[in-house]
Formats: C-alpha cells, sequence, structure tokens
C-alpha cells in the first residue's frame, strides 16, 4: 500500500506492508483526505507534541524518527472487517470515522501515533464504533470535511452563542472559516470576521461572514457600542449604577427584580470571540481590545508558551474557553449538517493532489493568498 510517510521533516511516499486488522477494525479505501495545519505544525514539532502529550497521559503520540503516516480528516469506502464486526455496512459503502482507534488497552489517534497510521495513504484503518456511513450521496470531498466541520461545530456549540449574539473570528484559516459555517448553521445573525490576507477575508465572505476586515486597517472590536457592548470600565460602573437607581424607583423591593431579571437571563450583551489563530500573542491581543464581558473560545492550536495579564482579563470578568475537538455525536450532527447542505465548506477547499503531490502541498499551504485547505485523492497519479 502506498502511504506519505513522515520521517525528520521529510514527506516520502513509500509502499507499506499491510497491517493486520484487529478486533472490531475496519479497513478504508481512502476516498479523501484533508490536509490539517496542525499536520504542518507536527511535521517539525512532533517531539514538543510527543512530550506534552506524555504530561496529560497519553504518551504514544509519534516522534520525529517514528516514520509517521498523518492524515484524520478523511473519507473512505469499507474494504474488509476485523474481527468481532457487526458489519452492518456492505463493502464499498461510503464512511467517515471519528479518527480513534483501540490497540489493546490503548485509544490511539489516527495520524498523530505511529500505532495508528493515518490516511494519506491508499488505506486506513478504523474503528467500527467511530465509523458513519455518508448519507445522502454527500461527495468524498465534502465528506472529507466532516472532521474539520466537527472541530468548528464543537467550538461554537462551547461558545454557548445565542442567534442574536454578536460573534467576532479572529483569523480566517480553515478553523477560522469552519467556525464561521458553523455559527452560520446555528443561525448566529451577526458574524465579523477578521485576517490580514485578502485571500482570506475573500473566502470569509464566501463562508457567510457578515462583517470582513482587515486588522491592520481596523480593529475587530471597533464599532463594539453600536452592538450594545461595553467597552470600557466606565460603562460597566455606569449600568450597574444606573440599574440600581431606576429599579429604585419602583415600588416593589429592587433586588426582588434584580433577581427577576438574572432567572430571566438579563445580562449585559457581550461579543462571543473566536480565536483562531494559535500564535503566542494573540489571546493577550484579544483581552486587551475586546469588550467588556466577552467570551473568548480559544479554537487556535499554540504549542509555545504565551502570557497573558490576567488584570486586564479580571477587569473585564473575561470569560475564556479552551476547546479540543468533538464528541461522536457532534461528529455525526455535522456530517448530517453537510449532507443536508447547511454547512457548505467547498469554497475553502482550494486544490486536490494525489500521494506524491502531498509534500509540495505542505508548503503551498505556507501561501494564505493561495491555499486554504488542500485534499489528498490517493488514486490521483500526479499533483493538481
Ligand atoms: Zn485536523
Amino acid at each position: 500500500m502506498r502511504a506519505v510517510v513522515c520521517r525528520h521533516e521529510k514527506l516520502t511516499v513509500e509502499d507499506r506492508p499491510e497491517v493486520p486488522l484487529g478486533p472490531g477494525q475496519v479497513r478504508l479505501e481512502v476516498l479523501r483526505c484533508g490536509i490539517c495545519g496542525s499536520d504542518l505544525h507536527a511535521r517539525t514539532g512532533m517531539d514538543d507534541w510527543a512530550d506534552l502529550g506524555a504530561k496529560i497521559g497519553y504518551a504514544r503520540l509519534a516522534r520525529q524518527g517514528d516514520g509517521l503516516v498523518f492524515g484524520h480528516e478523511f473519507s473512505g469506502a469499507v474494504a474488509e472487517y476485523g474481527p468481532k464486526c457487526k458489519q452492518e455496512l456492505p463493502t464499498g459503502t461510503p464512511v467517515v470515522a471519528v479518527p480513534i482507534i483501540r490497540n489493546g488497552g490503548d485509544v490511539d489517534p489516527i495520524g498523530l501515533s505511529p500505532h495508528a497510521d493515518g490516511a494519506y495513504a491508499e488505506q486506513v484503518i478504523v474503528q467500527e464504533p467511530m465509523m458513519m456511513e455518508v448519507p445522502n450521496g454527500l461527495p468524498a470531498d465534502v465528506a472529507a470535511m466532516t472532521e474539520p466541520m466537527a472541530v468548528a461545530w464543537h467550538a461554537v456549540r462551547r461558545g454557548e452563542v445565542k442567534k442574536k449574539d454578536v460573534a467576532i473570528v479572529i483569523g480566517c484559516g480553515p478553523v477560522g472559516l469552519g467556525v464561521i459555517l458553523a455559527l452560520k448553521a446555528r443561525g448566529v445573525a451577526t458574524v465579523v470576521a477578521s485576517d490580514f490576507s485578502p485571500g482570506r477575508r475573500a473566502l470569509a465572505t464566501r463562508c457567510g461572514a457578515d462583517v470582513v476586515l482587515d486588522p491592520a486597517v481596523g480593529s475587530p472590536f471597533e464599532g463594539a457600542e453600536r452592538w450594545g457592548h461595553l467597552t470600557s470600565s466606565r460603562d460597566a460602573f455606569e449600568l450597574l449604577m444606573g440599574t440600581r437607581e431606576k429599579l429604585g424607583r419602583l415600588p416593589v423591593g429592587w433586588w426582588h427584580l434584580w433577581r427577576l431579571g438574572e432567572k430571566l437571563g438579563a445580562m449585559p450583551k457581550r461579543p462571543v470571540i473566536f480565536e483562531c489563530v494559535g500564535v503566542p500573542g494573540i489571546i493577550e491581543s484579544i483581552v486587551d481590545a475586546a469588550p467588556i464581558m466577552s467570551r473568548v473560545v480559544v479554537v487556535g492550536v499554540c504549542v509555545g508558551t504565551d502570557h497573558f495579564t490576567p488584570f486586564m482579563a479580571i477587569n473585564k470578568e473575561i470569560d475564556l474557553r479552551f476547546v479540543l475537538a468533538y464528541t461522536p455525536l457532534e461528529f455525526r450532527d455535522t456530517l448530517h449538517l453537510l449532507a443536508e447542505g447547511k454547512m457548505d465548506p467547498r469554497p475553502m477547499v482550494t486544490s486536490t493532489v494525489g500521494l506524491d503531490g502531498v509534500a509540495d502541498a505542505f508548503t503551498a499551504l505556507g501561501d494564505p493568498e493561495a491555499q486554504a485547505k488542500i485534499l489528498v485523492d490517493p488514486r490521483l497519479a500526479a499533483s493538481a
């Protein structure tokens, strides 16, 4: 089987022996696999990832010399069942899968561990309960976007964004674009998107962002007053004092009214901000500029050490949330949103390459103007 192997930062196409299937495992013929930003970072930073992974109790992430096959954003067709499978789907059925498999006492992430080769390959092994049939004749390239879109769907759910909230997306790479699509699929009326790259801003518009801006020209937090967001401590003090004064003019005890207001969910308006950049300093820049009581959802993966000033976050009562991946249910729901056309990630798919084109695709993805999401089609002979 041909696969793209990453060893000491080099990506080469190699012939790999077929790995025998374990209990409950299914071999898929890979139809498409997305190149994830995390793969780009892992190519050079694998050992750091492995060290950090070990710190949180998972010591089986790949290291530089391991000869890893990347690829966790895939769609495929059922090719062969291992022992102890239910075999509910006939061979050839198009499927996607949550990219984790069981190896004895361990559960390994597909495409990030040498114990679970990924889908930059002709075949990939998945775990049957994590596999889902692709509905509605959804094309393989869109189905392969289930995984990254599930990340976005989870982030938006964790952000608890209401339809009337203003959502601000910082960074319009594939993660930010996915978040924009997920926000619009949830019916959020106002989505503001910010990116330095004109190409990425154009994609943000195509993905449904309502306001798209260049942070070099204007801050995404500028004009927050027009949405009723509190931009200074002075505003917050005024709101507290003013509300208390107003309630004091009514014939009922102010504390009853205040408590009732809390029960009904009355609270100052604030945006939900999605950090989709993942470089040191970005959290601090958001905390410094965000309106009072903003909720900040950190989706961008920053592996390095970062710092921010708690005084600012405390005085604004910033609600900082970190998100990781998705549940199998969120994965399934995302697949069905794609199949029903409620999220259309096609604008962000900028090209498709064969296995031989993966190394060049990694380089090409360094240019935000030209590329956003590149898919691998193992049956394509040459790169597109
Ligand atoms: Zn990914």
